[in-house]
């Protein structure tokens, strides 16, 4: 079924919602979708409406749920790596459920980022962010936030366990996973140059503890959605299933009574 982002707060049952000019194209002249053809609207705060397509741009919402935020949330503090890279990393973390992402410039970062692109740049990872929200049906849409220094970004982050990926540290991941859940997990990443020893001390210095991902230097796209995926699989839902992770279906989804 088409999925749509509609940042709308509230949207009820029964409700006539009028569809924003570029949905409406999409809908119309993209997917061609006829009168009475289902679509799926998410908000980006976990609420998802199911609604059908009536005449002239308008839909009738015909059933809403709300889906739980994750129970533990994963921040990726990425090294601001070269040309396009960031858009696979933002297109691919928000699949693998990457909560909030940090981009960074840090000391090795080769990429320059113009002041008068920023702007533009952050409007594009946005959208890249909300079309693979939309596309693997995430209902909570990640948060975006691009940052010129490193410190900014480590104070930002409040998880209880914090990861450094750091290709000189030789301790492996085994023996820093805590048993229990966390109740959120930030990691960094370094740019293809790599973290220097510096920003390496400053990390540390916030709680961030050094690992290694093993013996191979993987590319720093590679990297941040590596550690992301083992953590959702011990962390988060890729191991439960469709429901989620931190409870039963019933019990994350309220459904609005009829
Ligand atoms: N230029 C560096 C590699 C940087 S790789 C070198 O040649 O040594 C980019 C980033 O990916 C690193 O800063 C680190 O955060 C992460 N990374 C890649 N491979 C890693 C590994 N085996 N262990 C830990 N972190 C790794």
């Amino acid at each position: 079924m088409p999925r749509f982002f509609l940042p709308k707060a509230e949207m009820c049952r029964g409700e006539i919602l009028s569809l924003p000019a570029e949905m409406r194209h999409h809908l119309n002249t993209v997917l061609r979708m006829p009168v009475g053809a289902e679509i799926e609207l998410l908000n980006g705060a976990g609420l998802i409406a199911g609604a059908v397509v009536l005449s002239d741009g308008m839909a009738e919402v015909q059933s809403v749920k709300r889906v739980a935020a994750a129970a533990c949330a994963i921040s990726l503090i990425q090294g601001l790596p070269k040309g396009d890279k960031l858009e696979l990393v933002l297109q691919k973390g928000t699949e693998l459920g990457v909560n909030r992402f940090l981009p960074t410039r840090m000391a090795r970062s080769v990429g320059q980022l113009k002041a008068e692109r920023q702007q533009k740049r952050l409007e594009r990872w946005g959208k890249i962010i909300q079309a693979a929200a939309c596309q693997c049906g995430q209902p909570h849409l990640p948060e975006l936030q691009l940052s010129s220094s490193l410190d900014d970004s480590l104070a930002l982050v409040a998880a209880d366990f914090k990861l450094m990926l750091w290709e000189e540290s030789a301790r492996p991941l085994e023996q820093l996973l805590p048993k229990n859940q966390p109740r959120g997990v930030a990691v960094l990443v370094g740019p293809e140059g790599g973290i220097s020893e510096e920003e390496a001390q400053r990390a540390q210095q916030a709680g961030f503890q050094p690992v290694s991902l093993g013996p191979r230097i993987l590319r720093t796209e590679t990297a941040g959605l590596a550690i992301v995926t083992i953590l959702q699989y011990l962390y988060g839902d890729l191991a439960k299933g469709r429901c989620g992770s931190d409870a039963a279906p019933q019990e994350r989804m309220s459904h609005e009574m009829p």
